[in-house]
């Protein structure tokens, strides 16, 4: 990762030596004595390399440009052209619009408190959108079909090195609660402003997501009914049915034993929709559900109650419910559950390496579930809903919208 990440640094020409000393536009960068592993040093010197003063200067300029939404409509027609033209002017508007979008996120992420700003995962996280916006920067007007394909596989490289934001941010935002702790209650105004700023960050990182994968995906060999990401032939049923295998599976995994679940209602329709995403909130979802049973009947005799998954269709949305009777929750914790890292199961981060591909797979226990989930669902005009029965159990009403002609909700538009 080193090796390949240098030649890229060496033949961008925004990356002179800094011209202003230590410090950047992430203020002073030191390497922390706290700051143990090899490889978190080397990227924090890393960000010192790439933080040259024109690079400053070019992430601020961009910062201050407007993102510019597209609506899944645009994306879908987009798909009916010819590829050749379609791919260059897809390469053309990313190109201009993915390093506006990380300036944004930059700025907000510098904007933090300083105990957030500067903890060493969300540096690293800094490090990778400086890095991917130098790499965005540095790339050429794209003229022609040989450029896209550069271009692609520049994208390709950027969307890899984000891999492992959502845990990075996860596990910096808990060590500086845990420091904040330690110092007494935060204040609630200090709490709403954290979950502000990652309920932003996480929508635009879904939206980022979404644009450069459609634009990969796109190179890759044509599936049936697929335009790039979108199925036009989605089946909530399939896509639940198997979210619920393998949220099952989990459950088994952790507790010997899971729920059954049975999926009822219109399970032959399908609709243009995002698969994976689906995927994610059904199974975020189905997976929550598993747990308050389980949890609830594991000292009983009696036969845990089945979850129920209802598949409905309407003319504005398609609404997936999930209930079950795992006893619900309390209305005053109601507001928490969408608060990020709250969770009342054991945290697995803090055995969570981010240089490993992925987060490992649990029941629950990140707590992030919830929030993501409701992003994913906003950001194609969707929304989740929770209502609880304490004493009885929860349902879960995930709407997603027919996609249609909205725009995307772009954070922190300015
Ligand atoms: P996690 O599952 O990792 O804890 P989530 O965001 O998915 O994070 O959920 C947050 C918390 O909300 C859970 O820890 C749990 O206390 C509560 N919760 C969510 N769904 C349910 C449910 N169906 N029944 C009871 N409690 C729930
Ligand atoms: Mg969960």
């Amino acid at each position: 990762l080193l090796s390949s990440t240098a030649s890229s640094v060496a033949h961008s020409s925004l990356l002179r030596p800094a011209a202003s000393g230590l410090f950047s536009l992430f203020g002073p960068v030191v390497l922390s004595p706290g700051v143990r592993s090899p490889q978190l040093q080397a990227m924090t010197f890393r960000l010192y390399q790439i933080m040259s003063a024109s690079l400053r200067a070019e992430i601020q300029a961009a910062a201050i440009k407007k993102q510019t939404g597209v609506s899944l409509k645009y994306l879908l027609d987009f798909g009916m052209q010819p590829l050749e033209r379609q791919m260059l002017l897809s390469a053309r508007f990313l190109h201009s619009e993915i390093p506006i979008r990380l300036a944004h996120r930059l700025m907000d992420l510098n904007h933090l408190p300083p105990g957030l700003s500067e903890e060493p995962h969300v540096r690293r996280v800094k490090g990778w959108y400086a890095e991917s916006f130098a790499d965005f920067r540095s790339f050429p007007p794209i003229k022609d079909n040989m450029d896209v394909v550069r271009f692609t596989a520049m994208l390709k490289t950027a969307f890899r090195r984000h891999n492992n934001v959502v845990p990075a941010i996860a596990k910096g935002v808990e060590e500086y609660k845990r420091d904040l702790e330690r110092k007494g209650e935060p204040s609630q105004e200090h709490v709403s402003e954290i979950q502000h700023f990652l309920d932003t960050f996480f929508l635009s990182r879904i939206a980022i997501r979404f644009l450069a994968g459609h634009h990969i995906s796109m190179f890759e060999p044509p599936r049936q009914d697929h335009i790039g990401l979108v199925n036009t032939r989605c089946s909530p049923y399939l896509i639940t049915s198997d979210a619920v295998s393998e949220a099952r599976a989990i459950c088994f995994r952790e507790y010997g034993g899971a729920p059954q679940v049975t999926v009822l209602g219109n399970t032959g329709l399908t609709m243009a929709y995002v698969p994976s995403h689906l995927h994610h909130m059904v199974f975020e979802l189905v997976k929550n559900s598993l747990r308050a049973v389980q949890e609830r009947y594991s000292d009983s005799d009696l036969e845990p109650p089945p979850i129920q998954v209802v598949v409905a269709e309407g003319l504005e949305d398609v609404t997936i419910k999930v209930s079950d009777q795992g006893g619900g929750i309390p209305r005053s914790g109601l507001q928490r559950i969408w608060t990020y890292l709250y969770t009342t199961a054991r945290s697995p981060l803090p055995d969570v390496d981010i240089d490993s591909t992925n987060m490992p797979a649990v029941l629950a226990g990140y707590g992030c579930g919830l929030p993501l989930s409701r992003l994913y669902a906003r950001y194609f005009g969707g929304d989740l809903q929770i209502i609880s029965m304490e004493g009885y159990g929860t349902d879960a009403y995930l709407h997603l919208a027919r996609l249609g002609n909205d725009e995307e909700p772009l954070p922190g538009a300015v």
